[in-house]
């Protein structure tokens, strides 16, 4: 890379003043892969602070369902609401396909140029640890740099769901009308993670469909467990039309109404806590496995441990107390 980044020094102060130039260069910092930058990075998450006020929304929903148009609309109307609101992407697909679907811009181009909006697309390039690590970096930089609402958009695909509900403090689904039977498609395990489904499209000639889909969900989501998260009538499912802006603000009130709850009743900080902490625990753990990789006498180490374990020279578990205790020094 050829810029030179500023110091963490440099940047915070024009991060905490809410300047976008200076959190896109942090969240460029934030996903490089140099050992220098990860220093900076992690110096200026250090001084940022751990000061949360925004409210993480984390929506999903499978290409075509309309998230880019809902983004779109969802996101203007908070902007006319005197929200300000950032948008990231976690697109674990893009480093298969070599380009990202969310990259491009273009698909929100009005939000896009509010000066009260924040795009971010997801890197290329990216594996799903690395995804992991970046959104949370970047959620944490958007907060600090002030924003009210940070919006974390994936798509469907392998175990991108789980990682972004596990950052968020509510999970969107967004689903398309659908015949009876395509209900049955839906993972169990994703419907147990929303807290709201929105079936969009709910304009038109398709409306009629969207209305019958919104009570099959609703039927579907009674029969789910009970959370001890949800007051009454949540999860719960409604109809939104993205292109139509129809449902949006109804939405959006459910969405406050249930951050409310949840923060009256101690759910939203626990849920915070939890998070906080398995973040912790995931930087030491992938921290502890880089050193075992990366380090070239540590792997040596491990390779000549692994050889006499093979050969019969070593017990597998003495060896391996061996291999800890040369981690710890
Ligand atoms: P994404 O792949 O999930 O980001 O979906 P897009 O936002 O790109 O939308 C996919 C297609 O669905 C586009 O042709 C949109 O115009 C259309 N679409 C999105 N939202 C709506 C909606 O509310 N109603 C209708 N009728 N079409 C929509």
């Amino acid at each position: 890379m050829t810029v030179s980044f500023d110091t963490a020094a440099d940047l915070a102060p024009r991060i905490l003043a809410g300047e976008r130039r200076a959190l896109a260069r942090a969240i460029t910092l934030v996903e490089s892969g140099r050992a220098d930058h990860r220093a900076q990075a992690t110096a200026l998450l250090d001084r940022l602070g751990t000061e949360k006020k925004a409210l993480r929304i984390g929506l999903s929903g499978t290409p075509g369902v309309g998230k880019s148009t809902f983004i779109e609309s969802f996101g203007m109307m908070l902007v006319g609401l005197g929200l300000r609101v950032a948008v990231l992407a976690v697109d674990p697909s893009s480093a298969r396909s070599g380009g990202s679907i969310l990259g491009d811009k273009t698909r929100m181009e009005r939000l896009s140029r509010e000066p009260a909006a924040f795009i971010r697309p997801s890197p290329s390039q990216a594996q799903l640890g690395g995804v992991a690590r970046r959104t949370r970096e970047a959620v944490a930089l958007c907060e600090a740099a002030g924003f009210d609402v940070v919006l974390i958009e994936t798509v469907g695909v392998g175990q991108s769901e789980t990682l972004v509900a596990e950052m968020t403090d509510l999970f969107i689904l967004l689903m398309a009308p659908a015949g009876g039977d395509e209900l049955q498609g839906v993972k169990r395990g994703i419907m147990e993670m929303a807290d709201m489904i929105l079936v969009n499209k709910a304009d038109g000639d398709l409306k009629p469909a969207a209305l019958r889909t919104v009570s099959d969900y609703a039927g579907a989501l009674r029969l789910l467990r009970r959370r001890p998260q949800d007051p009454e009538g949540f999860p719960k499912a409604v109809p939104v039309s993205a292109l139509a802006e129809e449902g949006l603000k109804l939405a959006w009130e459910d969405m406050q109404s249930l951050a409310a709850w949840r923060r009256d009743k101690g759910h939203f900080d626990r849920r915070r806590a939890e998070q906080a902490r398995h973040w912790f625990e995931t930087e030491v753990r992938e921290g502890l496995l880089a050193r075992l990789t990366q380090d070239p006498a540590i792997r040596a180490r491990m390779q000549a441990l692994g050889t006499a374990v093979a050969e019969g020279q070593a017990a597998p578990a003495a060896a391996a107390a061996e291999m800890l205790a040369e981690l710890q020094r």
